[in-house]
């Protein structure tokens, strides 16, 4: 990896008003009490960014060229805590005029003090965790908005002036059917959002009803989740709406207008650094030495707020040569245009490509690559099966 001069910074805030069924992220519903220490904890790591940064060995910069607040819902704090830590963004980092500054946002959560202090401090790109538009399944996941919040949180943001507005739907939740999945679909298309994100509903033992579609039960309205052939048929009818209506899919779960991509998201898949903080937050640095071009240290903080706030050290995992390219194919590969085999011999030399060749071929004949105009890339069905794909990439 070569080492850009510039980075980015994450902020996780973990705090949600409830904890929807779906959910496997490090985010809950914490007592308001615990705001202000956990905004002075991110308030504290950000001053002391470089020395962190260097005391891990990484390369610091400080000019940011975008800032991501998720978690979690940063919409859930208080408008002074929301502001105190663009502040220490402002002190600690220098951020480059016209920087991509995002903030996610539950509908519902956005009462005119957040907005304000959104558009006074520069946030100019909201993601907003729709998931359904059909109240129905929004309920039953627990979600506390309705379509119609919806639709006045975007009107508000909008008359405010924030137009960069991402909208995150689901594809599985209970009660869902193509027919309502397609109610959901035309309300991202008919609210014209220049950018919109799809994820497949995940089946893991980290969220409420995972737990219970694991075990067969019905709680949680498990029982009318689709199967998993409706899901991926959702998937689909999502990409061809959504592709035709002019949001074009440029990663597995990302689609966008031409010029809306969100730069800060694109940085992970091209491996560009960025610094992040709080609950389960991940940095990406640079910490090239000699005769190792490519080496990079990633850190991960505690997934609870008790072991962050006990001050519990990030996890360092240091990047060499090898993980880089698997990372580097990995992690392309989940954008549309893919990687360029050349690029990747440039930067890493002919064997990281030779080493591949069998397992690109066989992954050819089954339909789940292709290479076009020395671009390997992920076809349609192996955007489904992304996860075999990219297990052919790592070492055993
Ligand atoms: S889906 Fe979003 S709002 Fe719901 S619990 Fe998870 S982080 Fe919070």
């Amino acid at each position: 990896m070569t080492t850009p001069a510039h980075s980015a910074l994450y902020l996780s805030v973990p705090f949600c008003r409830t904890k929807c069924s779906f959910c496997n992220f490090a985010s809950g519903v914490f007592s308001r009490q615990q705001f202000d220490g956990y905004v002075a904890h991110l308030e504290l790591a950000m001053a002391g960014a470089e020395s962190w940064v260097r005391a891990n060995g990484g390369e610091f910069s400080p000019l940011l060229d975008s800032i991501y607040l998720g978690g979690g819902t940063p919409s859930v704090l208080a408008p002074d805590q929301l502001e105190r830590l663009f502040q220490s963004a402002a002190r600690s980092f220098k951020v480059k005029p016209g920087a991509e500054i995002t903030v996610e946002v539950a509908p519902g959560t956005l009462s005119p003090e957040i907005l304000d202090v959104l558009v006074r401090c520069g946030v100019n790109r909201v993601s907003l965790g729709v998931q359904s538009f059909v109240d129905e399944e929004s309920r039953a996941v627990g979600r506390l908005h309705t379509r119609a919040t919806t639709l006045d949180d975007i009107a508000r943001l909008r008359a405010a002036g924030i137009t960069e507005i991402s909208v995150d739907l689901i594809a599985g939740l209970p009660h869902q059917s193509l027919e309502s999945w397609s109610r959901s679909l035309d309300g991202v298309i008919a609210l014209g959002v220049p950018h919109a994100s799809v994820y497949m509903l995940e089946v893991d033992d980290d969220s409420r009803l995972g737990r219970e579609l694991i075990a067969g039960g019905t709680r949680y309205h498990a029982h009318h989740v689709p199967d998993e052939a409706l899901t991926v048929e959702l998937y689909r009818e999502a990409c061809r709406r959504l592709n035709a209506a002019g949001l074009e899919q440029y990663e597995i779960s990302n689609f966008a207008r031409a010029g809306h991509r969100s730069h800060h998201n694109l940085r992970y898949w091209q491996r560009l650094p960025y610094m992040g903080f709080g609950v389960d937050a991940h940095s990406m640095l640079p910490a090239p030495i000699q005769g190792e071009p490519h080496r990079a240290i990633r850190l991960a903080w505690p997934e609870t707020i008790e072991s962050l706030l006990a001050n519990t050290a990030a996890e360092r995992t240091v990047v060499g040569e090898r993980q880089a390219i698997e990372e580097t194919y990995f992690l392309g590969l989940r954008t549309v245009e893919g990687l360029e085999l050349v690029a990747i011999k440039e930067e890493f030399g002919i064997a990281a490509v030779d080493v591949y060749k069998e397992r690109i071929t066989e992954l050819v004949a089954r339909g789940l690559v292709e290479i076009d105009d020395g671009f390997l890339r992920l076809t349609a069905e192996g955007r489904l099966f992304s996860n075999d794909v990219f297990a052919e990439f790592l070492s055993e």
